[in-house]
């Protein structure tokens, strides 16, 4: 039997028992570095399947290894944190959960409870097929990808030095397109996201006296128009670029000038040099405005998180590509265009100077999602990561993911066969 039919048959056998974990998965979800019950399920259920198990690598996060003889080191990685989100799915299995330290709701609201079922999916079928494949798996259940810190903390706690450098990175993650249906993406793929939380100095008052103060109010006022002018202005029509101003808070009360005005800023982009094009106008236009403003120091501008582009490497993503189209089909394969959401796992490539594949996968509906299309109202019925309205199918998504993730492996571990 061929590695795809072997797939194929391999996944349809475990689908009810995964279909179940991810339900478990959840109605128990849990926020960035607070993923302790998920991980205890991942660690005991690779160690269950013979791998070789290191929990609490960058915090909650979870390495699963299988050395099976000579040949490429290959990473497959799996996001577990999910959102401060209440649910409003419905489902039988939806979340009711709140996190016991801030009493937030918390709901798998991005999906990363299917990311964890199908690489736990793929692990079991690697493991079943280990006389085909000679190589070494390494299984990274990563913590908060959500707040952009995860991946980056595994680096630090000496994941490619413990477990070894991996030759690709692998990695997908569910999207609200038809289920069984595939979509990547060569180069740039994902934004890069950098975000800033900007403190605006003035000089605090009496609202009677404002010619005693400088007023952080105006100054913010001025500033955040004229950051507008950026993408306008200073990035090329050839080029993209988002710069929101997600936050802007200053003053108490209409008779009294603050004394500060902070502003949260989210800059995207697709590209190293429009990314420290626009970062770096941002920092002159902060600064020039208070300086217009007649304020005693310059702003404190904080980068609080950031996100490299997610980017195929192209040769690497025709090779998993081919893998992906023969175990899906090849029409079930497609190709979309950037993204502006961002992603962390870019963090674990540039880390260990390797190459990435990344690709979406369905987990809508196909007929809902088609009268959808017709409709011309995909955006309205259909809802997206992050939504409280937020819900995949659980079947057949998983098998989908598994197939998808195991036939990607496949592709770059020696084959046995
Ligand atoms: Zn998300
Ligand atoms: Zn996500």
């Amino acid at each position: 039997m061929g590695a795809v039919s072997w797939i194929n048959s391999r996944v349809a056998s475990i689908n009810a028992d995964l279909v179940e974990l991810y339900r478990d998965l959840h109605a128990h979800p849990e926020l960035s570095f607070a993923e302790h019950r998920t991980a205890g399920i991942v660690a005991r259920r690779a160690r269950a399947l013979g791998f070789e198990v290191t929990e609490g690598v960058g915090g909650t996060g979870v390495v699963a290894r299988l050395v099976n003889g000579a040949g490429p080191v290959v990473l497959l990685r799996a996001d577990m944190d999910a959102l401060p989100v209440r649910e409003q799915t419905g489902l039988s299995y939806a979340s009711t959960a709140v996190d016991p330290a801030s009493g937030e709701p918390v709901m798998h609201a991005c999906g990363h409870d299917m990311h964890t079922a199908c690489l736990l999916g793929t692990l079991d079928a690697l493991m079943e097929a280990r006389a085909r494949w000679s190589g070494t798996v390494v299984a990274v259940f990563q913590p908060a990808e959500e707040v952009g810190r995860g991946a980056r903390a595994m680096v630090e706690d000496g994941l490619f030095e413990r477990f070894g450098k991996p030759e690709i990175v692998l990695a997908q993650h569910v999207l609200p397109i038809p289920v069984g249906t595939v979509a990547t993406r060569s180069g740039a793929f994902l934004a890069a996201n950098d975000s800033l939380r900007i403190t605006l100095h003035g000089r605090g008052g009496h609202g009677s006296r404002p010619e005693t103060t400088v007023d952080p109010i105006v100054m913010a006022a001025a500033t955040v128009l004229r950051l507008q002018t950026i993408v306008s202005r200073e990035v090329a029509a050839a080029d993209q670029a988002v710069v929101t101003i997600g936050s802007l808070h200053a003053g108490v009360k209409e008779n009294i000038i603050a004394d500060e005005a902070v502003l949260g800023v989210s800059v995207r982009t697709y590209s190293a040099e429009v990314r420290d094009r626009v970062v770096e106008a941002v920092r002159r236009i902060v600064c020039a405005e208070a300086e217009a403003s007649g304020a005693d120091r310059p702003p404190t501008i904080e980068l609080q998180m950031r996100l490299p582009v997610t980017a195929n490497d192209p040769v690497a993503l025709e090779k998993t590509r081919g893998a992906l189209s023969a175990a899906l089909g090849v029409e079930r394969v497609l190709d979309i265009a950037a993204f502006p959401a961002s992603e962390d796992v870019g963090i674990l490539a540039e880390a260990a100077g390797v190459p990435l594949s990344f690709w979406f996968f369905g987990g809508a509906d196909p007929a809902k999602f088609a009268a959808a299309e017709q409709n011309g109202t995909v955006e309205q019925d259909i809802p997206m990561n992050h939504s409280p309205f937020f819900a995949p199918l659980a079947e057949p998504t998983i098998d989908c993911g598994v197939t998808a993730l195991t036939a990607a492996a496949f592709a770059w571990l020696d084959s046995n066969r």
